[in-house]
């Protein structure tokens, strides 16, 4: 694999290679890698690669950049008053700091704005085709592979190119993950999932239940405590809140300065216990459910507001829901409630409907890759995944750095093939492995990585890369 000669250009100029085996030609763009999305994996992948002197054709569905940031876009699930969960510094790329000017915080219109300068500092847009999406992936002669495009909206006919390498950056966060219940089907209220809420002015006057704890459903039922005109929050279990400020100074910040410290475990959830017992103190003296877990085994939830609201009366906190009629919900405690709007904030499930499930090591079906560093999948060393990670902290630092690794080992793959396959092996014996410390067992955190643990691990394979 050799690395376009002019910086960043493609090369060299497609060249048709026999028809595929649906007997469509085959456009050829040799040393080419491709990358699909431009969200902010995308763009720091698309970044590090032609850093790295690889062309690189990137592939964005949307006609903008920013991905799950963009609110333009259709499946962003952004909503009005969404900000950053994690901190600023804790969250921009390692080399593109945002604006000292910019809030601990900032809102979702300066993220964006944010991915647009980067787009531009680095001149990245030409490198991306808006407007189109990838349909197939598929592995062809060992370690290439022919992706096909068509124009977003199915428009036109599909075009396949074949690829030296492929680094997949399409996102975990859009396509909805709904729970079944009895009942649902003839409740005559309104029915949505998170990802559909965008603006207050759905929840204004209306009875409104929310079903979630994740960190969506503790803002929406704030927002639905400030508008609505009644709000239930469900919740499977009782959790840690935390607040986002904690000694004058992001919680995030003060947990990594813990990290970076290695503070045991133990002492940093006696520490984090001791914070909450200071601010909020005993959860169930406002009707919350006593926690069935320690802190850090289920991914931080950071809102100072819930339990203030729950405090005022605005928000009444429910357990799971047991099943729904025409004119209700019954609650697991025989509670009868009567919703008009009931908002399911019960997360995203990944999607790769361009690739075979078992390429990325879902062997069961179940919709969960197994990936070496939540990247690299076993057998396909020319194939990675970026920015599938549930970090206690902010994604941007993390999905960098996985490019960066990418890039080195398909350098190694041409300049040292043999310990390139050394290399390759260790996504087998490391498929699956886990970089969170004991969480608890559920989709919620297929992903979830301690951003310290992950990074150190990112490290040591650079160096068994640069055989250090
Ligand atoms: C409410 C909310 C708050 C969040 N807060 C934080 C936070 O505080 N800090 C943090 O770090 N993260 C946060 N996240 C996580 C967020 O997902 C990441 O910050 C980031 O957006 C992930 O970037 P990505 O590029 O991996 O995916 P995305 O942003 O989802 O981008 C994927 C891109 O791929 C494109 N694409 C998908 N499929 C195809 C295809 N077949 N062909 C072509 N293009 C395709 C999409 O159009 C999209 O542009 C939050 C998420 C949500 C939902």
């Amino acid at each position: 694999m050799s690395p376009s000669t002019e910086h960043g250009r493609p090369e060299p100029e497609p060249t048709t290679l026999p028809a595929n085996r649906d007997g469509r030609p085959v456009s050829d763009r040799g040393d080419t890698v491709c990358v699909i999305g431009a969200g902010a994996s995308g763009l720091t992948a698309v970044k590090n690669l032609t850093e790295h002197g690889f062309g690189v054709d990137c592939y964005e569905r949307e006609t903008g950049v920013g991905g799950g940031w963009n609110w333009r876009h259709d499946r962003s699930p952004v909503y009005a008053s969404t900000h950053l969960i994690s901190s600023r510094p804790f969250t921009q790329f390692p080399d593109f700091p945002m604006p000292d000017s910019w809030p601990d915080y900032p809102h979702h219109s300066q993220l964006l704005s944010y991915f647009e300068r980067y787009a531009d500092h680095f001149d990245l847009r030409r490198h991306i085709w808006f407007g189109t999406e990838v349909v197939r992936v598929e592995p062809v002669d060992g370690d290439r592979w022919d992706v096909t495009t068509r124009s977003t909206g199915g428009y036109g006919p599909e075009r396949t190119s074949r690829y030296a390498a492929v680094l997949v950056a399409n996102g975990h966060n859009w396509s909805p993950k709904l729970p079944r219940y009895e009942g649902l089907e003839e409740f005559r209220g309104e029915v949505m999932h998170a990802s559909s809420y965008k603006d207050p002015a759905q929840l204004r006057g209306k009875r409104v239940l929310v079903v979630g704890a994740g960190n969506t459903g503790c803002d929406l039922a704030v927002e639905a405590a400030q508008q609505a005109s009644r709000c239930w929050h469900s919740t499977r279990r009782g959790y840690w809140y935390a607040p986002k400020y904690v000694l004058g100074r992001p919680a995030d910040q003060v947990n990594d300065a813990l990290l970076a410290l290695r503070v045991p475990l133990r002492l940093r959830q006696w520490l984090y216990h001791w914070t909450l017992r200071l601010t909020v103190g005993d959860l169930t003296r406002f009707g919350l459910p006593k926690p069935d877990h320690r802190v850090y085994e289920t991914h931080p939830i950071a809102n100072s507001q819930l339990v203030y609201y729950v405090g005022h009366g605005e928000i009444t906190p429910v357990p799971e829901l047991a099943r729904f009629h025409p004119g209700g919900v019954t609650l697991t405690d025989g509670r009868e409630i009567d919703p008009e709007l009931v908002v399911f904030a019960t997360g995203y499930l990944p999607r790769f409907e361009f690739l075979d499930p078992g390429v990325l090591g879902d062997a069961d079906g179940s919709g969960r890759p197994r990936l070496w560093l939540h990247a690299f999948p076993p057998g396909h060393p020319t194939l990675a995944v970026a920015g599938l990670l549930q970090p206690d902290s902010g994604l941007f630092t993390l999905a960098h750095w996985q490019s960066v690794l990418f890039a080195r080992s398909l350098l190694l793959r041409r300049e040292q093939p043999q310990r390139a396959a050394a290399f390759a092996s260790r996504a087998v014996s490391g498929a699956g492995e886990r970089y969170a410390g004991k969480v608890k067992d559920s989709s919620r955190h297929w992903f979830e990585v301690g951003h310290v643990d992950y990074l150190r691990a990112v490290q040591r394979a650079l160096d068994e890369l640069e055989g250090k």
